[in-house]
């Protein structure tokens, strides 16, 4: 059987102007498939209209790499997710998430996610498959179909581990940089932490925010909603996030799910200061992001009361610790944190991605 032909999205200028050539065109004609396909967002090649006819005929079925939309849920406040299925039927989802200038698009890396963390529904559908380097870019392009305008922004926070599909991600954000235009600054990678690969992606000389997942203050309540977390401990992950930041200049992001009386106590607070204030001791900056839970099925959480949100806010500051509460946005569109994947699939009789794995 021979190789299926490698998708056009994802491919460079330069890659691109060689396929043109191996095809019997002048250069140029990379250079406008470049503009096409990351600027146009052109879903065939049927469509570009500058190619000559014959060829456009004659190269119409050559895969430019964009997934299918099955479904498209709109939340109140503007927040749209996007369920895509992928070539071989998989499917993933992404969200399109809109503020006055801003467009922020929170992309997946997998298909699922082995990392199995106790209070996320992409944990509980267990793991697939990685991305391919066009299936993460195609989802930004389905945002800026969509919404009419330019992505401002991207976050690595959707289903999956980026950094178990490290090599692909970085791909990605370089040509979200370089081909889509997205300044690396506006590109959130967040992960949950895999040995040494904090280290890999510091010397990536990339310009990109890195959020650490922490949610818990201590090695033992980690370990406890976070299973992977027995592999790295806690001091070791918060070295690593130093010498990152210590290596590009960048400040790290730490996450932390405020889970109901788990890990929102005052104690918590307080460990969790101490544990940063050793990781900023060297004089570098770090930012902590609360998010108050989002309830999933499966997982028997409650969502703290935001008088409960504040108070840890203020015990943070106390101790000189800045945090800010992520809003959560599209929760009425099921759009919040792997929610609308899990309910579409339970609306299709028959059909089940995850039905292998799914709790
Ligand atoms: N695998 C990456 C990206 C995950 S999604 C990581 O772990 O960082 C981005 C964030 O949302 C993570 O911090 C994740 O732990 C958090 N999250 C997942 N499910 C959630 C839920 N139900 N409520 C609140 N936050 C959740």
């Amino acid at each position: 059987m021979s190789a299926l032909p490698i998708p056009l999205l994802g491919q460079s200028l330069s890659a691109l102007k060689d396929w043109a050539v191996a095809q019997g065109q002048p250069a140029y004609r990379g250079q406008q498939l470049h503009t096409w396909i990351y600027q146009k967002g052109i879903r065939s090649l049927e469509q570009v209209t500058v190619f000559p006819k014959a060829w456009r005929e004659a190269v119409q079925g050559y895969p430019v790499g964009r997934s299918r939309v099955v479904q498209r849920t709109e939340a109140r406040d503007g927040t749209v997710k996007f369920l895509l299925e992928l070539a071989d039927g998989q499917l993933i989802e992404t969200v399109g998430i809109p503020a006055a200038e801003r467009l922020t698009v929170c992309v997946s890396s997998q298909v699922g996610c082995p990392m199995a963390c106790d209070f996320c529904a992409t944990g509980k559908m267990g793991y697939r498959r990685n991305l391919e380097l066009h299936e993460i870019l195609d989802q930004v392009l389905t945002v800026q179909e969509d919404f009419g305008r330019r992505v401002s922004h991207v976050v690595f926070m959707g289903m999956g581990e980026p950094l178990l599909n490290r090599d692909t991600v970085v791909q990605a954000i370089r040509s979200l940089n370089q081909d889509i235009g997205i300044g690396q600054r506006h590109i959130t990678l967040s992960t949950v932490g895999v040995p040494r690969q904090i280290a890999w992606l510091a010397q990536q000389d990339l310009q990109i925010t890195l959020a650490v997942s922490l949610h818990a203050p201590n090695q033992d309540l980690r370990q406890q909603l976070i299973p992977s977390a027995a592999h790295y401990p806690l001091d070791a992950l918060i070295q690593d996030c130093r010498d990152y930041m210590l290596r590009t200049g960048r400040r790290v992001s730490f996450e932390y799910t405020l889970l109901s009386g788990v890990n929102d106590l005052p104690i918590h607070a307080r460990q969790l200061a101490q544990l940063l204030q050793q990781a900023s001791r060297s004089g570098v900056q770090l930012h902590v992001n609360l998010i108050p839970y989002n309830p999933i099925s499966g997982a028997d959480y409650q969502r703290p009361h935001p008088a409960r949100v504040q108070a840890f806010v203020r015990q943070l500051e106390q101790y000189q610790v800045r945090a800010t509460v992520r809003q959560t946005r599209g929760l009425d569109g099921n759009a919040a944190c792997g929610q609308l994947q899990g309910s579409f699939l339970r609306s299709l009789p028959g059909r089940n991605a995850f039905a292998s794995t799914s709790a």
